[in-house]
């Protein structure tokens, strides 16, 4: 997770959110288990925002998605409409996240959002709270946020490990080469394009970007 910065309403959602919202809530007095309609709170052009916003990554665990991985993006409610049902169509509740992360993260009534970390909160940092070991997901100085916001999204399940542990392979492949380059250069410093490669795997558009920090935070390059 990395803070993630909120950019304006999308205008599909700020010209229909209040008929939506009606017919929503008028079909649910009928039907207490009626579901918002995603065709409507996960239009294209809310999802094409919400993918500009995290650089196509799920907001909480940052796995890749969409063109660039065989994982789907979906649009999340942060705050279930199950127990917010006015938030179905609320721009400040729509989040965009995996498959896994949306199914498997539990309520706000068994984890309250207040308890654990917001993506979009600009006024909290992720890397306070989370660090890695290998590819594993661990609270930072034992911090209770960062354990419950791991517990919520269950960002240590092991399918989340294998795509974090198949992207070490890949930075510590990356780094064997470069270090390999530098002996037979006799220990040369790094050049400004393989600097920049290397950082690259920290930048917000990559994947597990925050695990990355954490690694190249650990590196004497
Ligand atoms: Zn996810």
């Amino acid at each position: 997770m990395i803070t993630i910065t909120r950019l304006p309403e999308p205008s599909k959602l700020t010209e229909k959110k209040d008929k939506w919202l009606a017919a929503y809530l008028k079909k649910k007095g009928e039907v207490p288990k009626h579901r918002p309609p995603s065709g409507q709170y996960a239009h294209k052009e809310i999802r094409d925002i919400l993918e500009r916003m995290s650089n196509n990554k799920c907001f909480y665990c940052e796995c890749k998605l969409g063109e660039d991985s065989e994982m789907k993006s979906e649009v999340d409610h942060y705050i279930e409409v199950a127990e917010q049902p006015k938030l179905a169509f609320d721009w400040n509740n729509l989040y965009l996240s995996c498959y896994d992360c949306n199914r498997k993260k539990l309520s706000n009534a068994t984890m309250p959002v207040s308890n654990c970390l917001n993506p979009c909160d600009t006024a909290e940092n992720p890397a306070d709270h989370l660090t890695f070991k290998h590819e594993y997901i661990r609270p930072r100085a034992n911090s209770s946020k960062g354990c419950k916001t791991i517990k919520k999204y269950k960002l240590d399940r092991s399918e989340l490990n294998y795509s974090r542990l198949k992207w070490v392979q890949r930075f510590e492949h990356f780094l064997r080469k470069l270090r390999e380059r530098q002996l037979d250069n006799e220990g040369r410093k790094l050049t400004l394009r393989e600097r920049e490669a290397v950082n690259s795997f920290k930048e917000p558009h990559h994947a597990f970007s925050l695990m990355f920090r954490v690694y190249l935070s650990e590196e004497d390059l």
